[in-house]
């Protein structure tokens, strides 16, 4: 059998090697050193923001985030329903309760119409959030122009979970941006990998200084080891951060790979009855992955579609089941875009992420079409 197929591999670029190496000759192996320093100002001047702080993983960073805006036991905070867990387990580790707030079908991220019912809601129950994650789901933007000012309405501050789309855009400015605080993550199937880590990225120093504090154990300065306050183990290591380096500066590359991966399925499967995650023009994504739409009637093909790239060793995926229809979260609220069909459960039950990586070859890319067709061609007959 011919080797698998992943959906979004780690694609390394040939120069990572130099900076871990560096780190090996001057015996920088850990904890921290030049590369971590490089890579969060390198980040840093890449998204058009001041401050970097790079961790362990992306949702160490929406922890530490949680926890400067002082969110804590019985605290409430919004959160896109339709993402991965690390954009809200940790308002769980916090002890404060999720609220979750549809996708619009523009660009499957927060509706502004349902983050205002929201708002209302928490209004009338006095049960206002201490901060709201946004999600830039598959590599687009949400539409801040319209989120934003809701959430200013209400003194409330902005997460942005930017883990899918480092170097995506919106109306000029990158992803990450136009949270108060912002997340990338780099874990083994983002843009760029640097086997597992994150950042969190903001224009405020003191939020960047105090999570640097937190995320180093919380060491006072002092001569000895003294604690004040709880602290976590949420640094970058030096190698890791070497890796981040060189995968940064192949980034544009990858969004370019990437896009011509989502034009050829595009106009491969263009006789097809289905539909792609709508582009906005708002801005451009990093085409992280390229998810498609099938009819309501052909919910069946979906899972056939799955079961036969399955069988030439092709891994592809349903999209993110939404977090209110997940056990752990099953106790808190949702609220929807539309009056009482939820817009991400419609899409769950509809999409299939296919393989998109940046190292995708032609002929692979090629099988992927060739099955998919198959499975849709039969259904027409
Ligand atoms: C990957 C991801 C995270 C978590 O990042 P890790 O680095 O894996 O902890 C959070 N939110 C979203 C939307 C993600 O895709």
């Amino acid at each position: 059998m011919s080797e698998r197929i992943f959906l979004s591999p780690p694609h390394m670029s040939g120069n990572e090697m130099k900076y871990v190496q560096e780190a090996f000759d001057t015996n920088w192996i850990a904890p921290l050193g030049t590369n971590v320093d490089k890579f969060e100002e390198e980040l840093c001047e890449y998204v058009g923001v001041e401050h970097g702080l790079a961790l362990s993983s992306g949702t160490a960073g929406i922890h530490l985030a949680l926890k400067y805006f002082g969110v804590g036991p019985g605290d409430y905070v919004f959160c896109s329903d339709l993402t991965f867990a690390g954009s809200c387990n940790p308002i769980l580790y916090q002890y404060a309760n999720p609220v979750f707030i549809d996708s619009e079908p523009e660009t499957w991220n927060m509706s502004p119409i349902a983050l205002e019912k929201a708002f209302e809601w928490a209004k009338k129950e006095n049960k206002m959030p201490k901060a709201v994650i946004i999600v830039d789901l598959y590599g687009q933007s949400a539409d801040y122009d319209l989120l934003l000012p809701i959430c200013e309405q209400y003194g409330v501050p902005v997460i942005e979970d930017a883990a899918e789309a480092l170097g995506a855009t919106y109306k000029g400015k990158k992803c990450g941006s136009f949270g108060h605080v912002s997340i990338f993550s780099f874990n083994g199937n983002k843009i760029i990998t640097t086997s597992g880590g994150g950042m969190v990225v903001s224009k405020d120093e003191d939020a960047i200084k105090k999570m640097r504090f937190w995320a180093t154990q919380s060491r006072e300065p002092a001569k000895h080891y003294e604690h004040k306050e709880v602290g976590y183990n949420y640094r970058m290591s030096n190698i890791c951060a070497g890796i981040g380096r060189a995968q940064l500066q192949a980034l544009d590359g990858f969004i370019d790979n990437r896009k011509n991966i989502y034009d050829q399925y595009k106009e491969k499967l263009n006789d097809f009855p289905i539909e792609f995650m709508p582009i906005s023009e708002n801005g451009s994504p990093n085409y992280w992955l390229t998810v498609i739409i099938l009819d309501e009637e052909n919910l069946v093909i979906s899972a056939d579609i799955i079961t036969e790239l399955e069988l030439e060793n092709i891994e592809s995926r349903p999209l993110w089941k939404p977090m209110h229809l997940q056990p752990i979260f099953s106790d808190a609220p949702i609220f929807y875009h539309m009056e009482t069909e939820c817009i991400g459960t419609n899409l769950f039950e509809r999409g299939i992420c296919l393989p998109s990586g940046s190292s995708l070859s032609i002929n692979e890319q090629s099988l992927i079409i060739k099955t998919i067709s198959k499975v849709l061609e039969k259904e027409e007959q």
